[in-house]
């Protein structure tokens, strides 16, 4: 079973719900929580492909440097992640989100982009952040969430998984638009198995 965010299953299907899914459950339980450290934020961003390596290695040597502000950042990074699960969730649930989860989200995302350079890679030009604060790495995610609000008409929608002991977030793209696990292999499986338990059980 995955502990952290260097092993946990990466099913959300953007950066963002993947960031809320970095606690492990929220249906019958609440956690582990797998963003105890700034470090764990980091490597959640690198196994994301949202940083290179030389910007990794500078963001870590500064949360080394100064444990204050990769604290800070973290206890961020929570608050954040909080809101961004709400958000996603009443969209799941139809119904209407919290003014100051969007207001949380937006003020972050906002932040991000004052930072943003205008870098050119091999697909032409992007926006991107310098990373040279550790804060940069809240705003990063705050942004990701604006893309993934804002593409609401022109993407599948977001769901909740029904697994017990999971509650996690992932982007339904099944043909049915009804998908109910963020995993076949792992939620589905566990709960076609205790279909099948409980079917035994009652002939
Ligand atoms: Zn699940």
């Amino acid at each position: 079973m995955a502990n952290s965010t260097a092993d946990m299953r990466l099913s959300g299907g953007h950066p963002a719900l993947d960031l809320a899914n970095t606690v492990d459950s929220r249906r019958g339980r609440w956690g582990p929580d797998f963003l105890r450290s700034f470090d764990d934020l980091l490597v959640l961003a690198e196994r994301l492909d949202l940083v290179d390596q030389q910007a990794a290695a500078r963001l870590r040597r500064q949360a080394e440097n100064d444990a204050p502000k990769a604290a800070a950042a973290l206890a961020d990074a929570l608050t954040l992640r909080e809101a961004i699960y709400r958000l996603f969730l009443s969209e799941d649930a139809g119904e209407p989100h919290l003014i100051a989860d969007l207001r949380l989200v937006e003020d972050w995302a906002r932040r991000g982009r004052a930072h943003q350079i205008l870098a050119a890679n091999d697909a032409g030009y992007a926006w991107t952040l310098p990373f040279d604060d550790l804060h940069q790495l809240v705003q990063l995610f705050a942004i990701k969430a604006v893309d993934l609000l804002m593409e609401r008409d022109r993407r599948r929608a977001v769901r909740e998984c029904t697994g017990n002991n999971c509650g996690w977030l992932f982007i339904d793209h099944s043909k049915s638009g009804r998908r109910m696990w963020c995993s076949d292999a792992s939620c589905g499986s566990r709960a076609r198995i205790r279909r099948f338990r409980s079917r035994v059980k009652g002939t």
